[in-house]
């Protein structure tokens, strides 16, 4: 008797909240990118903290 391997459950849930790219149908990963910015008035150096939504188009660009 040949087993048969059921690959198709192996395939994991996806969460399905969250806003999916239109351009490669992603769900979004929320990554808190952080920056250090210079503020030109004091010359000094501040972080900004920003929400930025991930998906395969520009994965490369956020992780490097
Ligand atoms: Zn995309």
């Amino acid at each position: 008797m040949a087993k048969r391997q059921d690959f198709a459950s192996k395939t994991a849930k996806k969460e399905k909240h969250g806003k999916a790219c239109p351009v490669c149908g992603e769900i979004f990963t929320h990554v808190l990118s952080v920056n250090l910015e210079s503020s030109k008035k004091e010359g000094a150096y501040h972080f900004v903290e920003r929400n930025v939504g991930v998906c395969k188009c520009n994965e490369k660009e956020i992780y490097g």
